[in-house]
């Protein structure tokens, strides 16, 4: 199928080609068709398959097609988190370069003013995290009452953070007889229930498994202990042949010491986590996909969405506690049909995060073995780090051996344990998204309104 099947614009169309897309991904060829025919939709789509555009592009057109100049916004997505809500925007930019369409992104973290003042400019479209929407809506700076197409994207994501009473506060404010699109990863029974008292009649895409990983995606297991989970890492970043790579870590300590320990090691390395403040996050991520910086460092929530082109590997510096964040963190490489590799690090306080992993994704994961493949049949659990093989390509190494700190030297780390953490009783990680987290800072210039010609 191509794009000029599906009943785009000639407008959208040539944003389309410029954005060097040559045909509808499944999705898109799902959703858009029955979109532009004013259907309620249930997209089961995870992130990476171009879900965005399959909701972004219809909506520039029937926004189009509308009255000219908005007094109140007609269209409103919500999204969980700030970063995906700051992607939607820029994708909204993409798009819509031919049209003369406005938005407010309305998110915590940044100043309120800003978003009150395009809000009273009048805007086509609200792109919200359900925080910050209803603490606007409390205040009374805005009237939802004209927005007749609603996105309500990641539900499954937004299940986990508590927002669905926000979600369905938020739908009781939106006209009854609105058009409903709600994207989700999976479908579990609060989702369901959702969707059932708010969309109509909808109709059902679905485009990948739930919970299924890429098959672009070469995942391995690395057991290590927990002490030697730096060095281990250490080993792989010469080993491997990365390009650019996120590490994942399940606490925002973590996060921050383990980026620490890698420049003092002169990897080039940044940090991401939702103690930062929004316009850290965004001008670390600029560094990221500017390749200033080429390992980024991340919680979870952080990283939630991250699209940025190119990722080769994936680390999990911790497996991850809840076995979903699992297949969206290795999802961040092997984007748009691009081979990537996933290594999950593994001490025994570990082992039980993986049996979850590996029930939810319906497959054992090979161990890694030094660039061998390596059966799945051992245990894991065990303490030894595996012996990483000298750098044959360079890869993400610092560029001198000698550059990297006596002190924590490939020698002296083996004879001495490193520093590390304690290891904090395991809990639920911290919701570290919303609320605001009080910083009042301007707000970025391409987060406010306005695009399009
Ligand atoms: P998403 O699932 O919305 O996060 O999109 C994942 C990636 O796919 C983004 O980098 C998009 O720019 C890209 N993308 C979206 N639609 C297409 C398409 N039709 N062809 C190729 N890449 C696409």
């Amino acid at each position: 199928m191509k794009f000029a099947d599906i009943g785009l614009s000639d407008e959208l169309l040539r944003a389309v080609t410029e954005a060097g897309y040559d045909e509808p991904t499944p999705i898109q060829a799902g959703a858009i068709p029955s979109v532009l025919m004013m259907r309620d939709i249930i997209g089961i789509a995870q992130t990476g398959t171009g879900k965005t555009a399959s909701f972004v592009l219809p909506m520039i057109d029937i926004l189009a097609h509308g009255r000219a100049r908005a007094l109140m916004p007609r269209s409103l997505i919500l999204e969980p988190t700030r970063e995906l809500a700051g992607q939607v925007a820029e994708n909204f930019e993409k798009y819509g370069k031919y049209h003369k369409l406005s938005m407010a992104l309305l998110i915590g973290g940044v100043q309120m003013g800003d978003q009150i003042k395009a809000l009273e400019r009048g805007v086509d479209v609200l792109i919200a995290t359900p925080g910050r929407l209803m603490d606007l809506f409390e205040r009374g700076k805005i009237l939802l009452t004209g927005c007749d197409l609603l996105v309500i994207d990641e539900a499954d994501r937004m299940l986990d953070m508590g927002f669905i009473p926000d979600i369905e506060n938020i739908c009781t404010k939106l006209p009854a007889n609105r058009q409903t699109l709600l994207f989700s990863a999976t479908m579990p029974p609060p989702i369901k229930k959702l969707a059932d008292k708010f969309l109509s009649n909808p109709k059902t895409i679905e485009v990948a498994r739930p919970a299924s990983t890429n098959v672009n995606i070469t995942e391995f297991l690395v057991k290590t202990s927990e002490r030697g989970k730096r060095e281990t890492l250490r080993g792989l970043l010469e080993e491997e042949d990365i390009s650019t790579a996120i590490i994942f870590c399940n606490r925002k300590t973590t996060v921050r010491e383990l980026a620490k320990s890698l420049q003092r090691y002169r990897y080039r390395a940044g940090e991401i986590h939702g103690d930062m403040d929004q316009s850290s996050r965004i001008a670390e991520l600029d560094r990221f996909k500017k390749g200033d910086i080429n390992i980024l460092v991340a919680s979870d929530v952080a990283a939630r969405g991250l699209d940025v082109k190119g990722v080769s590997h994936v680390f999990n510096f911790d497996a991850p506690w809840h076995p979903d964040d699992y297949v969206h963190r290795i999802g961040r490489t092997g984007r748009a049909g691009a081979k990537g590799r996933a290594f999950t690090l593994v001490s025994p306080s570990d082992a039980e995060a993986v049996d979850n992993i590996q029930k939810l994704t319906g497959h054992k994961i090979d161990i890694f073995a030094g660039g061998e493949r390596q059966e799945p049949t051992e245990e894991i659990g065990e303490n030894q780090p595996p012996q990483a093989k000298k750098s044959r390509r360079g890869g993400a190494k610092p560029k001198s051996k000698d550059d990297a700190p006596r002190a924590e030297s490939k020698s002296s780390a083996s004879r001495r344990p490193e520093r590390t953490t304690p290891d904090a009783p395991r809990q639920k990680p911290v919701r570290d998204d919303e609320p605001d987290d009080g910083w009042n800072g301007p707000m970025p210039g391409f987060l406010s309104v306005g695009f399009g010609s």
